[in-house]
């Protein structure tokens, strides 16, 4: 397994390009003592992800053009707009390679362009995901309050976002037709050894 070590707090996982990453904090011991504390852990998680690659292996891509998703994205931020009582300031669409959605101060939302592939379902998840961040910045127990309200088991939510990514991941053609954009930082949702 590839070991990196950065500015972080705990040992986690990250899994950019569907294979895992193990990062330890820069004073950490040395990795071979961390791989080996935290083996147990580390082979359920690889577990779970060849086990998602598997299971999402022949999920249906969904075709849709940009102004078809944009639509879809708009009638979704429509209806939470009100539900939430917060108001999107700006949307926009970018190719990201770790995350599928995020939330600035100014209350603009970046979407993933790769969203637009997946299910209504989990696109109306990320939406409202993102749009709870307007109103909860971390990933808190506020958060997954408002979270809860609409969507009763968030993890199968996750889960599923997860099997699509890994999906994705594995058909390289579905990143050819959008720009050269660079993606960010984080893997989403993120794997730590926290949870
Ligand atoms: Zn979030």
């Amino acid at each position: 397994m590839k070991v990196l070590k950065r500015k972080v707090k705990y040992p986690r996982i990250e899994l950019k390009k569907g294979y895992p990453v193990l990062i330890l904090p820069e004073n950490s011991e040395k990795s071979e003592e961390i791989i080996e504390k935290y083996k147990k852990w580390i082979e359920k998680k690889l577990r779970f992800i060849n086990e998602l690659k598997v299971k999402y292996k022949n999920r249906k891509i969904y075709k849709r053009d940009e102004k078809e998703f944009c639509k879809l994205i708009r009638k979704f931020i429509n209806e939470f707009e009100k539900k939430l009582q917060v108001e999107v300031k700006g949307i926009k669409l970018r190719q990201m390679k770790t995350k599928w959605g995020s939330c600035n101060k100014k209350g603009e939302i970046t979407f993933n362009t790769m969203l637009k592939f997946l299910p209504p379902s989990l696109i109306k998840y990320v939406v409202f995901h993102e749009m709870v961040h307007l109103i909860v910045k971390k990933h808190n127990k506020d958060f997954w309050f408002y979270v809860k309200k609409e969507f009763k088991n968030p993890e199968k939510y996750e889960e599923k976002l997860l099997g699509y990514w890994f999906l994705i991941q594995s058909k390289p053609s579905l990143f050819y037709e959008f720009s050269k954009e660079k993606g960010v930082e984080r893997f989403y949702p993120p794997l730590s050894l926290q949870d």
